[in-house]
């Protein structure tokens, strides 16, 4: 079976990339499970940007192949914030329900509300070379205020189109058969691991 060592403490996208490549006869791990993830400065303008950058810490510190994840939601009449500051939009020291109370606050009256979560995935072989890089969106709304306990991060907020209840509230099947990080895997196993 083949080994994919994730670039992340975050247990919920591991558990969540988990649950999307293991049927494809992957055999998925977090970083924390081979020698933990180094430190890596987010510091890309973009998504994709700083999936490569920890990609290549990662593979290189783990000397494993591994597949780093960095996402975030865009909400539209916010010019796309918090984009790239998704998980320090609240400040240094924040967390989710910090991030998710901002927004909110800043949602406020606001009619247009349509988002995006974006996923941007880069693959790295144990040397530091980047085998590919790929993206992948879920379109939505974001709601007037957090329901459901599921999920992490804005997912009580957000809507994906075609629903009527927000990520927190779906079951955890349904998130992972649409989100932005399911459609960025998909891309991954057909464009970077060749996999039909
Ligand atoms: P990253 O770990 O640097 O990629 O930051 C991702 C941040 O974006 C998280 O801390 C969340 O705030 C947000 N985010 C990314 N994916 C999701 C998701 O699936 N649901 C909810 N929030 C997400």
């Amino acid at each position: 079976m083949k080994t994919l060592v994730i670039a992340t403490g975050n247990l919920h996208k591991v558990q969540e990339i988990k649950q999307i490549l293991e049927p494809h006869g992957y055999q998925v791990l977090g970083a924390n499970e081979c020698g933990g993830m180094p430190e890596v400065v987010e510091d890309g303008a973009t998504f994709r940007e700083n999936a490569v950058k920890k990609a290549v810490a990662a593979a290189k510190a783990l000397k494993r192949t591994v597949l780093a994840d960095d996402s975030g939601l865009e909400v539209f009449a916010l010019g796309g914030e918090p984009g790239v500051f998704s998980a320090r939009y609240a400040g240094e020291g924040g967390n989710d329900g910090r991030n998710l109370a901002k927004l909110l606050l800043k949602m406020e009256g606001v009619t247009e509300r349509d988002a995006r979560f974006v996923c941007a995935i880069a693959v790295a072989s144990p040397d530091g070379t980047v085998l590919g890089t790929c993206e992948g969106e879920v379109r939505g709304h974001i709601d007037t205020e957090p329901r459901g306990n599921g999920g992490f991060g804005y997912d009580p907020a957000f809507i994906p189109d075609g629903y009527t209840q927000t990520f927190g509230q779906l079951p955890a099947a349904i998130k992972n058969s649409l989100s932005h990080r399911a459609n960025a895997l998909r891309v991954a196993l057909r464009e970077i691991f060749h996999v039909e």
